[in-house]
């Protein structure tokens, strides 16, 4: 019988929190999964199946995923990808060229060149109640709000509207006291009750989460011209 194998332990620093986690490389039968990801093109199936990989890979077993924000997640998974891949992912990247429509490059990029700055400023709206006006903060998009990711790919007219529900947060008086404890139910009465103006705004705000993203430099080879683009989306 062999010795008992031991998986090596890597510490990371959570960008939001400043929490220490420890990761561990995903083994061979998450392979499967990541050719899943770059074939589905969905956001939903992408943090699922991420969200299966993270569980895998944080050591701490206690951790709880789901108040994690999807920008934070695909970041953890950059650092579990370098740990158990290497540092260089390389994908083929479709530059909207000018001149001569698309042009797909092959790219290499390295893992530490990857930026990821999670600062996101929740946005507040006020309310008229019985009560007098309330606030109603809208934050970002986690985890434990996955389900609503799935009614945004159905592209019907509840499109995006699960996900305003999703990141409806907390409610309080104007001087930020008297919080009230919303249900479920509250959160889609509060988003039925707002002017499409609002929800426009804030769905404009969880369009605009943070998320990883690269600066790009190329030449193109179909106009010759230096290219500098910020991508977000390389890794699914
Ligand atoms: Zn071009």
């Amino acid at each position: 019988m062999i010795p008992k194998i031991k998986i090596p332990y890597h510490p990371i620093v959570i960008p939001e929190d400043g929490k220490t986690i420890h990761i561990k490389p995903y083994t061979i039968e998450f392979e499967k999964y990541l050719i899943e990801i770059e074939n589905k093109q969905d956001l939903y199936t992408q943090i699922q199946i991420i969200g299966e990989l993270l569980k895998y890979c944080i050591v701490e077993e206690d951790y709880n995923i789901n108040e994690l924000s999807i920008g934070t997640m695909l970041w953890i998974f950059i650092k579990c990808y370098e740990i158990s891949v290497n540092d260089t992912m390389e994908f083929s990247y479709v530059h909207k060229c000018d001149k001569d429509n698309e042009q797909r490059i092959d790219m290499k990029i390295k893992t530490k060149d990857i930026q990821y700055n999670p600062d996101f400023t929740p946005l507040d709206i006020e309310i008229e109640t019985e009560e007098g006006p309330y606030i109603v903060r809208f934050s970002h998009i986690k985890y434990k709000h996955l389900e609503a990711l799935k009614s945004s790919n159905e592209g019907d007219d509840l499109r995006g509207q699960k996900l305003v529900v999703a990141s409806c947060d907390r409610m309080f008086d104007k001087t930020g006291n008297n919080e009230i404890e919303l249900t479920e139910e509250d959160k889609e009465e509060i988003v039925k009750s707002l002017p499409l103006s609002k929800i426009e705004l804030i769905g404009a705000r969880i369009a605009n989460m943070p998320r990883p993203y690269i600066e790009l430099e190329f030449d193109c080879p179909g106009c010759g011209k230096h290219i500098k683009e910020k991508l977000e989306d390389f890794f699914i």
